[in-house]
């Protein structure tokens, strides 16, 4: 257990625990509504749900919120589960579904109805917003408010029998039309909608709205603490109205601050759009904030628990830096991933006084911050391949790579100095002639003499092809929804796709998901494209960070 200070969360846990409230239990839930996949703020949600659980010796439901039917559907819940597990958290039997929790919910109604606390209205949705007033005027009491308890009963179940339009009735509970708190005046519990559920099939053509559903769910659960973001803060007043009047257990909401990302947006709703109008190549493209998009990314548990523990728990919004979160893979990749070596723009070089047909087989170690990664062998002969920005031909005075007459060492390999630039009819450079320093092998030499650059390269005879696709964020802004349309802040260029890269031969039994540090150029993780013979790498991130601690 980490020696912080607790959050302000842990010590309400721990004053009810003390105090005997809820027996000393701790019960959360993690209820996301399947209608989109995981990002990396419900990633937050994750954390802090079943991390409480985890350390109170308590409970974490896995709860799926599904009393809408038109958005949710199988893909999402399945997604979800994949991603909770893959962040290391488990529900064991505890998975629930809000929508079995349906016929408990109407018979409450039916129960609000007949204690003259809840009442079918038929005003439309826009009479009812306008019916509702504002912060400064009251609203205004509803024709339909006064029907008796008989005619609601007998409304609202034919309500659920589908014999009323959409939109035409809602129920609502009879509260108070000029409570200072809008979401007291008389809010809609139930509207008709006559879509299929994607569990419940038609068996319903009436659905709970957020405020009626939630409290439920957390009671029939007997949840202890019910955590959710700070929108709900107005609408606790109403989830304990509803339990008080029903006499039911009831947990206590508590609410905290929504983790942000710069350059990102954190909106189902917003990915979604991004999803359906191709903006991205599906929920699971690296570019995506989402849990998906990071784990292709080559991002792991470790990092993105790291990250959200770091941001904290506190009682307000918070905009995190997208660096923060390159900066905690950064700190797990160094740790954990090989060193390899690839070529991402390649430039042939000749070695003219290394034997033809010779090939050697040079030691190289995987991974300087971890000695039980070992050493493997890398293949070194006459052809090898650089990086063509690694050599420039008149070079200005602090360019220490490749340059004519110009000596560098190859990583694992010798010292090479560049005798002859090779150009096609265009004045294009198509190849380097070199001569490699045969006392230099390992990179040193007995005379001691001083050579700055090192590169890396590839055996032209030994490398494989592979594919790199390098990613930016996915917006030009820093907050892509300061303007009114956040499309407009798409950054265009977020995906560019190298096809002619040239990686050791070490990579050929690489697996989808693997992870490495190309060497100077970054970290690498194998996509899921890739097929037999032809890999495909993402760039996770590169190796400077730009966090500023
Ligand atoms: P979105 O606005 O992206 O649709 P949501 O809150 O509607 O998010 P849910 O599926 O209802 O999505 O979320 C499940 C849980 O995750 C909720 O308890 C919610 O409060 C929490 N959550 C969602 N987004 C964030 C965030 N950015 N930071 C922290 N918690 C979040
Ligand atoms: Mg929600
Ligand atoms: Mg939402």
């Amino acid at each position: 257990m980490s020696d912080r200070p607790l959050n302000f969360i842990e010590e309400i846990v721990e004053n009810d625990i003390d105090s005997g409230k809820y027996e000393g239990r701790v019960h959360t839930r993690f209820p996301p509504e399947p209608n989109g996949y995981l990002h990396i703020g419900h990633a937050k949600s994750i954390c802090l749900n079943f991390g409480l659980a985890e350390k109170y010796n308590g409970k974490c439901n896995l709860r799926f919120d599904d009393t809408n039917p038109l958005k949710e559907g199988e893909e999402f819940v399945e997604s979800i589960k994949r991603d909770v597990k893959w962040l290391g958290f488990d529900w064991d039997d505890r998975l629930f579904f809000a929508s079995d929790y349906f016929e408990k919910m109407y018979e409450y109604a039916v129960k609000l109805i007949k204690m003259g606390k809840a009442y079918v209205c038929d005003l439309t949705p826009d009479e009812i917003r306008e019916y509702r007033g504002t912060l400064t005027e009251p609203g205004k009491e509803s024709p339909y408010r006064n029907r008796s308890v008989e005619e609601n009963l007998e409304l609202f179940e034919r309500m659920r029998n589908g014999e009323f339009e959409e939109g035409s009735k809602t129920l609502r509970a009879k509260i108070d039309m000029s409570h200072p708190n809008l979401n007291m005046r008389d809010p809609v519990m139930y509207r008709i909608i006559k879509k299929p559920h994607y569990r419940q099939g038609k068996k319903w053509y009436i659905y709970p709205t957020y405020d009626w559903a939630h409290c439920l769910e957390d009671s029939i659960e007997l949840i202890t603490h019910s955590l959710c973001t700070l929108e709900f803060a107005d609408h606790r007043i109403l989830y304990e109205w509803f339990l008080d009047q029903l006499g039911i257990y009831k947990p206590q909401q508590i609410e905290f601050g929504r983790l942000n990302m710069t350059y990102t947006v954190l909106s189902k709703r917003k990915l979604t759009i991004l999803v359906r109008d191709g903006y991205v190549n599906g929920w699971d493209d690296p570019r995506m904030p989402t849990i998906a998009g990071l784990r292709r990314r080559g991002y792991t548990p470790e990092s993105i628990r790291d990250f959200v523990n770091r941001t904290g728990v506190s009682r307000t919004d918070s905009v995190v830096d997208y660096a923060l979160l390159e900066h905690c893979i950064r700190e797990d990749l160094n740790k954990k991933a090989n060193r390899v070596m690839a070529v991402l723009d390649p430039l042939k070089i000749v070695i003219t006084n290394y034997p033809e047909d010779k090939v050697e087989w040079l030691d190289a170690e995987n991974n300087p911050e971890d000695e039980k990664a070992g050493k493997r062998k890398v293949p070194f002969c006459r052809e090898i391949y650089i990086e063509r920005d690694d050599f420039m031909e008149n070079p200005p005075k602090k360019f220490f790579r490749l340059a004519p007459g110009r000596e560098v060492r190859l990583k694992h390999a010798y010292y090479i100095t560049c005798n002859e630039v090779i150009k096609d009819e265009d004045g294009n450079i198509v190849e380097l002639r070199c001569t490699y320093d045969p006392s230099s092998k390992g990179g040193w030499t007995e005379d001691g003499r001083k050579v700055k650059g090192t590169l890396h390269w590839v055996s032209a005879r030994h490398c494989l092809d592979a594919e790199v696709r390098l990613y930016d964020n996915l917006f030009i802004k820093e907050d892509p929804e300061e303007d009114e349309n956040f499309l407009n802040n798409i950054n265009s260029n977020s995906l560019v796709i190298l096809q002619n890269c040239k990686i050791e031969p070490y990579l050929k039994d690489a697996k989808v998901g693997d992870k490495f540090q190309f060497l100077r150029k970054g970290y690498f993780c194998v996509d899921d494209d890739s097929k037999d013979g032809k890999l495909i790498f993402n760039r996770t991130a590169t190796l400077k960070d730009s966090w500023a601690k």
